[in-house]
């Protein structure tokens, strides 16, 4: 079996991250042969600043949380052409009103009304990223999911049109949905609310300072709302779920403090810090050129790429 995600080079990875995706995929690469994509073709003009930086940031970041570099397939999406002509192939079967009315896509298109065409088409470059490895599992993010549906109307859609099976449906995986730091909005890299997957002590608590409670309660042991605390949701992700309940019961009748919470999550963070701390020290002291690596693998990847795609050639007798 095969599971492919990714992740566009437009910052370091953030909490979001790992217990929306990275998370199943520290576990799926023991499990199948699962390639990660850099997704720097994803990343418009508009939007590119420090690519370079943030594609070097991915790889210590995912090595940080675990991701074994042997284990994964890890390719730029730049070096892999075929994933542009596949995704030209795939264009043909999917209507451009079915595009419209993705949720992310809806979201792009209500905060700037001038985005550009690659923008508005990367669900069809992501399905043919899917397509091309032939991947059964994705695991992404909830945000993901109308993108999924997407690459699984395109496999219906051309598999009803050769009258035989050319892609497989691909199945999601999903992990958790974290909140930004501030409540309102989900934890995004490009929203500048995250808790980054490593800082020091210092960042850490000026991160927590920020960090939304519930400001409906009036003195420190108010009963608490649990919808209204961004550090109980965070600690949910934390904790062991008897142990949550406990904690949950306590804040919601004002047995707890938002401090005492803050400082609950202070210790959990610290704890997988230290974690990430020290694969960063050890990729660090093995002297490994990032560059040089994602290079190598993703020339590895390209052979895979360029068979994959003859393959579908062969089966749809189209010489796209
Ligand atoms: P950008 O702001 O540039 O879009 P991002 O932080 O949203 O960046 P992506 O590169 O778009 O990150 O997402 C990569 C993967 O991480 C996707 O699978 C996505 O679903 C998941 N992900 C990102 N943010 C979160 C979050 N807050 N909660 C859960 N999953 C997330
Ligand atoms: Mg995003």
């Amino acid at each position: 079996m095969i599971s492919i995600s990714g992740d566009r080079p437009t910052g370091s990875l953030h909490m979001g991250h790992f217990f929306g995706s990275l998370i199943n995929r520290v576990a799926f690469q023991d499990l199948y042969t699962q390639f990660l994509i850099i997704a720097d073709n994803q990343v418009s003009l508009q939007e590119r600043l420090n690519v370079r930086t943030s594609i070097k940031n991915i790889l210590i970041d995912y090595f940080s949380v675990g991701l074994d570099f042997r284990k994964n397939n890890i390719f730029l999406q730049s070096l892999i052409p075929e994933l542009s002509v596949l995704a030209q192939f795939l264009s043909n079967f999917l209507d451009l009103n079915k595009l419209k009315r993705v949720p992310s896509i809806k979201f792009l298109l209500k905060r700037n009304k001038n985005i550009c065409f690659n923008s508005f088409c990367f669900p069809v470059y992501q399905s043919s990223d899917i397509l091309l490895f032939g991947a059964r599992y994705v695991p992404v993010g909830l945000d993901q999911s109308a993108l999924i549906e997407l690459t699984n109307v395109i496999v219906r859609n051309v598999n009803r049109y050769f009258k035989r099976t050319i892609f497989n449906k691909c199945i999601p995986v999903f992990g958790a949905s974290v909140p930004g730091i501030f409540g309102y909005e989900k934890m995004s890299k490009s929203l500048g609310n995250v808790i980054p997957l490593y800082c020091d002590d210092a960042t850490l608590m000026s991160i927590l300072a920020k960090i939304k409670t519930d400001d409906t309660r009036i003195t420190v042991l108010s009963p608490g709302s649990y919808s209204c605390s961004v550090v109980i949701k965070y600690l949910e992700l934390f904790m062991e779920a008897n142990e949550f309940l406990k904690l949950k019961m306590q804040y919601l009748s004002g047995l707890v403090s938002d401090g005492f919470t803050k400082k609950l999550l202070f210790n959990y963070l610290r704890e997988f810090y230290s974690y990430t701390l020290s694969r960063r020290n050890m990729l660090f002291e093995s002297g490994i050129d990032l560059f040089a690596y994602l290079i190598d693998s993703s020339n590895y990847v390209r052979r895979i790429a360029i068979a994959n795609l003859n393959k579908i050639r062969r089966l749809t007798g189209i010489y796209f």
